[in-house]
């Protein structure tokens, strides 16, 4: 099993949709970024790519690019999705905080939860998404911007193979398999 985190950043700004895990939220301010700038996905994007050893967004996806402006995160974590399937790489599960003073974002957690799973071809019980505050305190508390931090775990399926593969060959000993050596 491998894990991953990712943590992200953006400022809260007039003039922007608020777009966190792919749902447009209604609120007086959204966020500023290259991208749609949701600030939850790209948390969980750097915590799959951190797991698998593959860097992170800024590397996959760099804001100077034009390809990118305005684009969907969803978008951008297909791809992950797409990448992790080619290194053989299966997810278990995703857990998301993502830490807000204003809007309330319980109502719309269930269709992030469906929006990420559905991206990712994964079960609706291997992705929780929460929401917080931090009692007014901070840059989230003062509304300067949002943060989001995930954490998440991959089976490697190749290596989970060499596991047995080298267990077979190098077996110490648990007597069961190493009496028919
Ligand atoms: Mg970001």
């Amino acid at each position: 099993m491998r894990v991953g985190t990712g943590y992200d950043v953006h400022r809260l700004t007039e003039d922007r949709k608020l777009i966190l895990g792919g749902v447009e939220i209604p609120h007086a301010m959204g966020l500023e970024g290259h991208s749609d700038a949701d600030v939850a996905v790209h948390a969980i994007m750097d915590a799959l790519l951190g797991a698998a050893a593959l860097g992170d967004i800024g590397k996959h996806f760099p804001d100077t690019d034009e390809a990118y402006r305005g684009i969907s995160s969803l978008k951008l974590l297909e791809q992950v999705g797409r990448l992790l399937e080619q290194e053989g790489y299966a997810v278990e599960n995703i857990d998301v905080t993502i830490i807000a003073q204003k809007p309330k974002l319980r109502p719309f957690i269930p269709q992030m939860e469906k929006n990420v799973a559905g991206t990712l071809h994964l079960l609706e019980n291997q992705i929780n998404i929460k929401a917080t505050t931090e009692e007014g305190l901070g840059f989230t508390g003062s509304q300067q911007g949002i943060a989001a931090q995930a954490i998440c775990s991959l089976t490697g399926l190749y290596e989970a193979s060499m596991a047995v593969f080298d267990s077979e060959r190098n077996c110490s000993g648990c007597g069961g398999c190493a009496k028919e050596i």
